[in-house]
């Protein structure tokens, strides 16, 4: 009798909710289908590129693209985005993003702390972990979010008639653009972590790197620059001894890619 009770409570708790399977396994409540996001992730992408500065180099551009594309060739099929969008942003910020339905924002201050392929390829293989694992999705379906997501369900997902257009931006990870950070949870930071080493180990890119990564960022945040990417992205005393525990697997992976001739090749 106990378990009939418990089970009906707990349909009615989620109705409305779908629940998943992130790419590590962690079950997740998600309110928001994948055509839904991947519309979110065009409209905020389109308010970005016009909103801001985008480098026209084509040296900059083509160096960029050759690690997003290593990196994405390497997300499963089943994610249902083959075409990458990348764009570089001209900006001191230190910042990094991507959002659902396959679009990958750099900012040219990052490539100043980033400053290889391999610790690049990191972020980018983080920041596209963030999107297979559906971290938008569960923000925007989290609590004090919801209210705030059906007012972007009913108005047919059109960020740009939303009232709170700031929160959503949030929800998507663009906090720092617009003024107010609202981090990733530290799950999702350790989550975006393992995809991303994955990612780039796949790629043919030196894992380790993910490591040398995120000490160049706390090297860099100890100075006078800004680091929108830690506001969204908070670093925690944890991160760097997990990638290192999932490191020889990583360095498998990495061997493999590389013998099966994933070797980007991607200069600046
Ligand atoms: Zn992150």
């Amino acid at each position: 009798m106990k378990k009939i009770i418990l089970a009906a409570v707990t349909v009615s708790v989620l109705a409305g909710c779908q629940l998943t399977k992130s790419p590590t396994g962690r079950t997740q409540a998600l309110m928001y289908s994948s055509n839904d996001m991947s519309s979110l992730g065009a409209q905020s992408f389109e308010e970005m590129k016009k909103n801001e500065k985008i480098v026209t180099s084509s040296q900059v551009n083509n160096y960029v693209k050759c690690i997003a594309s290593a990196i994405t060739a390497q997300v499963p099929a089943s994610y249902g985005v083959t075409n990458w969008e990348v764009v570089v942003f001209d900006s001191k910020q230190v910042n990094a993003f991507a959002l659902p339905g396959g679009h990958i924002g750099v900012y040219t201050g990052l490539m100043q702390v980033a400053n290889s392929a391999d610790q690049l390829a990191a972020v980018i293989g983080h920041e596209v972990g963030h999107v297979l694992a559906n971290h938008s999705n569960e923000r925007l379906s989290q609590n004090k979010l919801t209210s705030l997501g059906m007012e972007v369900a009913n108005g047919a997902m059109g960020v740009a008639g939303v009232k709170n257009k700031a929160l959503v931006m949030q929800g998507l990870g663009l906090g720092a653009q617009y003024g107010i950070a609202l981090p990733f949870g530290r799950t999702q930071e350790s989550e975006s972590d393992l995809i991303g080493l994955d990612l780039m180990a796949k790629a043919g890119f030196a894992p380790e790197h993910s490591v040398s990564l995120w000490q160049a960022m706390a090297k860099a945040s100890g100075g006078n620059q800004p680091m929108e990417f830690l506001s969204t992205h908070p670093s925690n005393e944890h991160r760097i001894s997990d990638l290192n525990k999932n490191m020889a697997s990583a360095k498998s992976s990495y061997n493999q890619a590389r013998a099966a001739g994933n070797r980007p090749n991607c200069k600046l």
